[in-house]
């Protein structure tokens, strides 16, 4: 593994939530950086595979599921044990982010998790609508909690890569395009001085675009899932509407595309599943390519950081979303579950550093419509960098728990910052901590548009006034 600085020290309880392909690698980074005391480890989840890595620890492992009925009877003497306050790692599925904020809060705890997750049903429930089900809907959920219950001891909400760490990258790009620009500014301080900087750069909007190139050693078998993360997260998503901040540029909604009846406002929903929804986009290595507007609670949080109003009024946001071309084998496992009329693979698996013989994930965000046209900064991390540098992962799994890690340190040296989302901590000190981790950071101009080669063997009906147009992002 790198260099093992310890950023901080913890004496309480530390109960992580889920053992799955995010909570086996984020223990070995807790291990090396955060001091703690192994006997106040537990791990709770409702599977046991991975087990052998806590027993060879000696760590404590509880064999079941959290759920509605049980969450505070079970955690509650965990949390309560001491020295001091305790911790909460929720890196499970189908636990709700929100009850258990709420009990953290109760407890005098600290809380992070990695995605505003609810009980299980609500993304299948098919008496709530459309806009109930998503993830705008979540994270109204999650403010209106901060609204009720301000300040207090830090929970940090959707720390992993994306949510998380792109919202760090979004930062350090919108600086970097700037300073080419030429403009002349401060470093920015508030919310609203980011937002007057990225409207003064002319950012249209924010693609968090990505890449995944990691090839399994087998072929994918016919009737299985297969992913570099979690299958169940990446179904659920995948099966919430497709979402996206909506800026201020853009001129009409897209075809069944709602705003929401209430909240922020900052971002609009269509009437079709995220895994259903292709759009054109940019990275290094794929150059332009297809991918899918997967919710994220990102897409509505940066749109929602960089809004500018007057008087209520939005008078400048960019449009933010997610350009998702997962590895080969879950584009392969989309296209199977999308013709079986979206009826999830009875079997799955998540390829894990052994199963992977090549690739990288490569994972930034692209700041477009400058007068620089656009720009991709973000890691280009391959799983052999990962396999030499961390354990039990592979290349996704690294830029998810490495921001794990830092947001961790950031919680522990801003005790009392109350609910948290990932723009409002400091971008500079969480990338800090997580470069180690990243493999190549890199920042590319682009002179790519949506408009690149459209329209040459077919007619198509494009915005050519505003290459930038979601109409021209999106592949209908
Ligand atoms: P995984 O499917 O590999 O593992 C999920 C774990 O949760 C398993 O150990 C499972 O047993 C456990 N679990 C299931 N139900 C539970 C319950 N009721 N109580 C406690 N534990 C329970 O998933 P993963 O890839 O490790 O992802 C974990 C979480 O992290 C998911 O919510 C996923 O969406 C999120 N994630 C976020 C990012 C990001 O960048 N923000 C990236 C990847 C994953």
């Amino acid at each position: 593994m790198t260099a093992s600085p310890i950023h901080a020290r913890f004496d309480g309880p530390i109960v992580m939530l889920g053992f799955g392909s995010i909570g086996k690698g984020t223990l070995p980074l807790l291990e090396k950086h955060i001091a703690h005391d192994a006997k106040k480890f537990t791990v709770i989840a409702p599977d046991d595979r991975d087990r052998k890595l806590l027993d060879e620890r000696k760590l404590k492992f509880m064999h079941l599921a959290i759920t509605k009925e049980n969450y505070r009877d079970v955690l509650t003497p965990l949390l309560k044990a001491g020295p001091g306050r305790g911790m909460i790692v929720n890196v499970s599925v189908d636990t709700s982010s929100v009850d258990l904020m709420n009990l953290c809060k109760d407890l005098d705890a600290f809380y992070i998790d990695t995605v505003v997750e609810p009980w299980p049903g609500l993304y299948t429930d098919r008496s709530r609508s459309i806009s109930e089900r998503s993830n705008y809907a979540l994270r109204e959920s999650l403010l209106e909690q901060r609204r009720k219950r301000p300040g207090g001891i830090t929970a940090i909400s959707c720390c992993g890569a994306n949510p998380g760490m792109v919202s760090w990258m979004a930062k350090q790009a919108l600086l970097d395009v700037a300073n080419e620009l030429k403009i002349k500014f401060t470093e920015p301080k508030t919310r609203e001085e980011w937002a007057r900087l990225m409207q003064l750069t002319g950012v249209k909007g924010i693609h968090i675009a990505e890449r995944d190139t990691q090839r399994s050693r087998e072929p994918k078998p016919f009737g299985k899932f297969v992913n570099t993360w979690s299958v169940e997260g990446f179904v659920s998503e995948g099966m919430q509407p497709s979402e996206l901040g909506w800026g201020t540029h853009e001129k009409a909604l897209p075809p069944g595309g709602f705003r929401h009846e209430t909240g922020c406002d900052a971002a609009i929903y269509l009437t079709r599943p995220g895994a259903g929804t292709r759009v054109r986009s940019w990275t290094p290595t794929a150059q332009a390519q297809h991918g899918f507007l997967v919710t994220h609670n990102e897409s509505i949080s940066i749109a929602d950081y960089f809004t500018l109003r007057e008087n209520g009024k939005a008078v400048y946001r960019p449009t933010c979303h997610y350009a998702y071309h997962p590895c080969n084998d879950a584009v392969l496992s989309l296209h199977e579950m999308a013709g079986a009329a979206w009826t999830p693979q009875k079997t799955w698996h998540i390829l894990d550093e052994h199963d992977i013989v090549d690739g990288i994930d490569e994972l930034g965000v692209l700041l477009y419509g400058h007068a620089k046209n656009a720009y991709w900064y973000g890691s280009q991390l391959s799983i052999e960098e990962t396999r030499r540098i961390a354990p039990y992962q592979n290349a996704t799994g690294l830029q998810v728990t490495s921001a794990v890690l830092a947001g961790i340190v950031w919680m522990l040296e801003n005790p009392e910052r109350g609910i948290t989302e990932a723009d409002e901590m400091d971008f500079r000190r969480c990338l800090e901590i997580q470069m180690p981790y990243l493999g190549p950071v890199i920042g590319k101009y682009t002179d790519w548009t949506p408009l690149v080669g459209r329209g040459v063997l077919f007619p198509e009906y494009v915005d050519r006034d505003d290459p930038w147009q979601f109409k021209n992002v999106l592949v209908s």
